[in-house]
């Protein structure tokens, strides 16, 4: 089967990969698209990591870049329910239709890892666009992972953030090591 794995950030996906790479019967293959990550700093930090993760597991990785920071201070604002489905949105279908593309059988994404993600909502729109590509779309429960992801992580030195990945994730995370960014418009 030849899948394609949505890639969020490289400590989310380094166990599902770890595990993926074990099953002969599955061709794995990366995409990075995460236009909802800010500032750019943050967003190529993630990047960097997510190469060294395909350098050190041996699969091939899309890097696909792009900034929605208008979109997403002009058109979500603040309301985190309809933001995060979007964000869900956006990044599942653009993997899905990159899929299709390129000629892979199926798609699934490292958001099914996060215990912090809406895990029935990524599911239930994995399997909607699957069904609009013409895809299938692999869904394991990769939550179980998610430890093991942080431990490869910090034995490989990949970056791991202190905050979801938007700007208004920015302004509402309280972790002690947020990095100090300035946003162009205060939140
Ligand atoms: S909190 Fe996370 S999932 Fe929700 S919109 Fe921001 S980056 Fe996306």
């Amino acid at each position: 089967m030849k899948l394609l794995l949505h890639i969020c950030c490289a400590p989310c996906a380094a166990a599902i990969v770890e595990k993926m790479r074990k099953k002969p019967e599955i061709d794995l293959s990366g995409y990075y698209y995460n236009p909802n990550i800010h500032p750019l700093e943050e967003h190529d930090k993630r990047k960097r990591s997510v190469e060294a993760l395909s350098a050190d597991f041996g699969f091939p990785v899309d890097f696909r870049d792009e900034n929605g920071l208008e979109f997403w201070r002009n058109r979500l604002g603040e309301n985190k329910e309809l933001r995060c489905s979007t964000c869900y949105s956006i990044r599942l279908n653009e993997a899905a239709k990159h899929a299709m593309e390129k000629g892979f059988d199926a798609f699934t994404t490292s958001l099914l890892i996060s215990p912090y993600q809406n895990h029935e909502l990524i599911k239930a729109r994995g399997e909607q666009l699957a069904e609009k590509f013409g895809l299938q779309f692999y869904y394991e429960d990769f939550r179980e992972l998610y430890r093991r992801g942080r431990e490869i992580s910090r034995a490989k030195g990949y970056y791991m953030q202190k905050y979801c990945g938007c700007m208004y994730s920015y302004h509402e995370s309280d972790h002690p090591k947020k990095p100090i960014y300035t946003f162009e418009k205060n939140l």
